[in-house]
Parts: structure tokens; C-alpha cells; sequence
């Protein structure tokens, strides 16, 4: 299969950073085959083996890398609304978890389905979900993923006890611990990672550090480290999570993080070859560490300790802004971490963190919108450090593309639109859905000192302007709607969400409890 897309602007995020007006892109297979200014060389698709290519005209239209979602919980889409305006700590053990223990039966699957149908459909291609838990039913996500063609990383959660009464905390999910064990994750990892041509990916998603020994912690590291899985885990997000790393294991977030060897370690140097040869390699990927560890939130750190840390562990971050303002868990020192003007000399040599972006799930975000986040990332630091130069639009594009693909360790396969990368694209159409909140973008006034195609994108522009997506070179998104499927099919998996959740909410609140969205400041439903 070919696709030729002709006359887009073209956000590359390449090396050279390049914007390509006019631009054509040619897709072959499952790869990029081809990238330049219009008129496309007659040689790039001319070829008697080939069929003619399917032709897009991407007129008035902006591609995109497919956009990467690092912080995403799958199976909480289910939960949009039912926990309003609770701090941390009560919207888990108050809600969140309550919730999330009496998922049952294709619960999960359904959740995978509506939360896939809105990442596709907002621009995001691939997604780094930090906890599957044991009664969403990993098999049925893993089957959404399949089915639906987005590019996943699911985290297998792996949780120590988290029931702490010394801290108030009380999980209910704990009840399933045996099926959240390293040996679990291990055995889940062997038989489902690379599934799906190679997009569905399996990672150890470690229950927060709130009282379980920094033992078993370790042990989950030396696994990941021996497996090669990577690990993603929330961490220092509200400031009483900072108070346990201090309180319970005396150390900072970073600390915990080195000590614990959850962090990349470097891999052995391979062998001498057998012949006189003085080349050397790496592992088969390439790759010259046993794992990723990519930490979310972030956002109550001891900095003058762990940001040499996070350097010199090359521990990658998915930034939440949307969830740390809505559970008031602060915001994360973004301008901070990029600051690669550092004093400190052991850190100055050290390759800077990479900061990614995430949506969070539904319960605390309420969407799973890219763009919107990528709008919030890079206004957000500016008001918070009266300092307006902070975070611009091209910032928080590239923590939404190829510093995505860094932190997921893909960034040779996905993340900008480059010759050789796997085709996950996306067309954004500012005009193309009936808005002009994007006006009077014009995409003929090249250089003439008219809005940038970035800022169109990331200030002008939400999820609901993506016309077309692809991934793995397969259109999943075409007009705005599921290919597959179409807009029948998206209120098929709107009708299961909405009977799944009733179910939800009646067996969490078939005891005294009572959890779910309720109306507020003497609002009442009539
Ligand atoms: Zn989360």
C-alpha cells in the first residue's frame, strides 16, 4: 500500500527542526518513503511493480508527527467526572480505587475502546498506559489495541501492599496482589510484547512507593534490568508523596529511584568477536542500556538532589500539567528540569532529561486530548514564573513528538516525520471542521511574518480539528471519523461505555459508600 500526501505544511520535528511548506510525504508499506517540497519527483512513485499511490490533498491542512501520550490510563475512561474536585489522596482511596476494584467481566475492553476512539481521533498514535490493573483485564486491552491500530505501551501493574493504615491509605485493589507480582509481569511480558506487528509493547508499571519495603522495589528492578522490560511509575506527584520518600525511606524521590535500581542500567560491553574485527555493537536494538524508566508528575522533588539524579540516570518524565492542577498536586519545576545551564558540575556533562507529555486518565484530566495538553504545558509555566518567554508552542510539540518517542525508547522509529520512521502521522485541519478559532491562519503567507503553522497547532487548534490519522501506515482516521467502523460504530462504543459504568458504580456503591458525580454549591438536578 502507498499513500502520497500532497500540499501540507509540514512539522518535520527532524533534526534541523525544518517546517515544509507546500510540502508532499510518501508513504510505502509501513515507513516514510519520501519527503520534500511539491512537486513530488516523478521518480518517487513511478515504479512498474507498484500500483498508483492513493493521493491525499492536504491543501490549507498541517501534518504532524503522531502525537505520543506518556502518562494515559486506559481503563479510566469509564471514571470521566466521578471524582470532582478531591485532592489526591481521597480522589484515590475515596473513589479511584473503590471504582477501579469492581471492574468485572469486558469492563476494561470497552473502556481500551472508548479511550482509543478519543486518542485516535484527538492525534495521538501511541500511548505509555502506567497501570493496567488486575481486574481491567489485561487480555481485553490488549485485544483493543489489536483491533483498533493505535501503537501501545501497556504498563502490567506491579504492586507491593499498599494498605498503610499509618498513613490513612486503604486500597481495596490489594486483595489482587497475587496477580500484580513480578513473576505476573515477567510471564505477561514473554507472551504479549512485539504482538500486533510489533505496536503493542509491555512495561512494568510499579504501584507509587507509599510504605511497601524499598526491598521488593529493588527486586522489581534487578527483573526489569535482567528482562530488558521497561518501567513506568508515578512518582512525587502530590507534596505528601514527597513527605513518605522523606518519612518512611529517608531518602529524596531520585534517591529512592537510584537506589532501587529502577532506573536504566548501563549493559555489559558485549564480548571481543571472534575475528581480528574492531567493530563493535551493542544489542540487537541498539541499544546500550537494559531498560527505560520513564517517572510521571514529578511535581514535588527535592531539586538540588534529584535533578543531577534524573541526569545521570537518564530517567525520562512525563509532565501532567492538566492532573497536577485539577487534584491541586502543584506544578511540576519544568523550566527547572530543561535548564541545561546547570552549575552543578558532575551534572553539566550529562545528555538533559527528557520531559514528555501526558494526559493523565479521564477521572483527573476529563480528556485524553494532546493538543489541549500541549496548549496547557506551554502556558501553564509562563503565568507560574511571571516569565513569558518559558515553554514556547515548538517546546511543547516536541514533548508531545519525538521527546515521546526519547522517553519510550522508540524516538529511531517514531516522533517526526523523517525518511525511514514508521508512518504515524496525523493532519490537523484548522479550517476543515467548521471552526475559524484558528483564524486567520494562511497557509499561502509563507515567512511573511503570519501566525507559524506551530502555533496554529498547538494555541488555535483541540483534538477536534485531526481530520485524518495514521499509524504504521494504515489511515485509522479519516474525516474526523474511525475508519473503521465510522460514526455508527463510535456510538456503539459510547452505548457499552455508558452501560459498563452504571454497572460500575452500582456494585461500587452497593455498600454504604457512595461514589459518583454529584452537583455542587447547592446545584440540584430536577
Ligand atoms: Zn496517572
Amino acid at each position: 500500500m502507498t499513500t502520497l500526501f500532497l500540499h501540507a505544511t509540514i512539522i518535520t520535528v527532524n533534526t534541523a527542526r525544518e517546517v515544509i511548506h507546500d510540502g508532499y510525504l510518501l508513504v510505502r508499506g509501513q515507513h516514510i518513503a519520501a519527503i520534500g517540497k511539491c512537486p513530488p519527483p516523478s521518480s518517487i512513485t513511478s515504479s512498474d511493480s507498484e500500483p498508483e499511490p492513493e493521493t491525499i490533498n492536504c491543501t490549507g491542512q498541517i501534518m504532524i508527527p503522531g502525537l505520543i501520550n506518556t502518562h494515559a490510563h486506559l481503563v479510566q475512561s469509564l471514571l470521566r467526572g466521578l471524582a470532582e474536585d478531591l485532592p489526591l489522596h481521597n480522589w484515590l482511596c475515596d473513589a479511584i480505587w473503590p471504582l477501579e476494584s469492581v471492574y468485572e467481566g469486558d469492563d476494561g475492553y470497552h473502556a481500551a475502546r472508548l479511550t482509543i476512539t478519543e486518542m485516535l481521533r484527538t492525534g495521538t498514535t501511541t500511548f505509555l498506559d502506567p497501570m493496567v490493573t488486575y481486574r481491567a483485564g489485561w487480555e481485553g486491552v490488549c485485544r483493543a489495541v489489536g483491533e483498533m491500530g493505535i501503537r501501545g505501551c501497556l504498563g502490567k501493574l506491579v504492586k507491593f501492599p499498599e494498605t498503610n493504615r499509618q498513613l490513612s491509605i486503604t486500597d481495596p485493589r490489594d486483595r489482587d496482589l497475587i496477580n500484580m507480582s513480578v513473576a505476573t509481569l515477567i510471564h505477561h511480558h514473554q507472551q504479549y510484547h512485539g504482538q500486533h506487528d510489533g505496536r503493542l509493547h509491555v512495561w512494568a508499571a510499579a504501584g507509587t512507593p507509599r510504605g511497601a519495603p524499598a526491598s521488593l522495589y529493588r527486586d522489581l528492578g534487578d527483573a526489569c534490568a535482567s528482562h530488558g522490560i521497561s518501567i513506568t511509575m508515578h512518582c512525587a506527584e502530590a507534596p505528601r508523596d514527597r513527605e513518605i520518600f522523606h518519612d518512611v525511606y529517608g531518602c529524596s524521590a531520585m534517591q529512592f529511584i537510584r537506589d532501587t535500581k529502577l532506573c536504566p542500567q548501563p549493559l555489559p560491553p558485549p564480548p571481543p568477536p571472534p575475528s581480528t574485527s574492531t567493530t563493535r555493537t551493542t544489542t540487537q536494538s541498539g541499544s546500550s542500556q537494559t531498560h527505560h524508566l520513564v517517572l510521571a508528575h514529578m511535581v514535588n522533588l527535592d531539586l538540588e538532589i534529584d535533578i543531577p539524579l534524573l541526569r545521570s540516570t537518564k530517567t525520562a518524565i512525563a509532565h501532567n500539567p492538566s492532573s497536577n492542577l485539577k487534584l491541586a498536586s502543584g506544578i511540576a519545576p519544568i523550566p527547572a528540569l530543561l535548564d541545561t545551564t546547570t552549575k552543578i558540575p558532575e551534572v553539566s556533562s550529562s545528555p538533559p532529561i527528557t520531559i514528555s507529555l501526558g494526559t493523565d486518565g479521564a477521572p483527573c484530566s476529563n480528556h485524553y486530548d494532546m493538543i489541549r495538553e500541549m496548549h496547557l504545558a506551554s502556558i501553564l509555566h509562563k503565568g507560574a514564573n511571571h516569565d513569558a518567554s518559558l515553554i514556547p508552542a515548538e517546546t511543547a510539540l516536541e514533548m508531545a513528538t519525538i521527546n515521546g518517542a526519547r522517553a519510550l525508547g522508540l524516538e529511531t522509529e517514531i516522533g517526526s516525520l523523517e525518511v525511514g520512521k514508521k508512518a504515524d502521522l496525523v493532519l490537523v485541519d484548522p479550517y476543515g471542521r467548521g471552526g475559524v478559532g484558528a483564524a486567520p491562519w494562511d497557509w499561502e503567507d509563507i515567512g511573511g511574518g503570519g501566525v507559524t503553522a506551530v502555533t496554529t497547532v498547538v494555541h488555535g487548534c483541540t483534538g477536534r480539528d485531526v481530520g485524518v490519522v495514521m499509524v504504521d501506515g494504515v489511515v485509522v482516521v479519516r474525516d474526523g471519523e474511525m475508519v473503521k467502523g465510522g460514526r455508527e460504530g463510535e456510538g456503539e462504543v459510547v452505548r457499552q461505555a455508558r452501560m459498563a459504568v452504571r454497572g460500575i458504580r452500582g456494585r461500587c456503591n452497593s455498600g454504604a459508600g457512595r461514589v459518583g458525580g454529584v452537583l455542587k454549591c447547592g446545584w440540584k438536578d430536577v
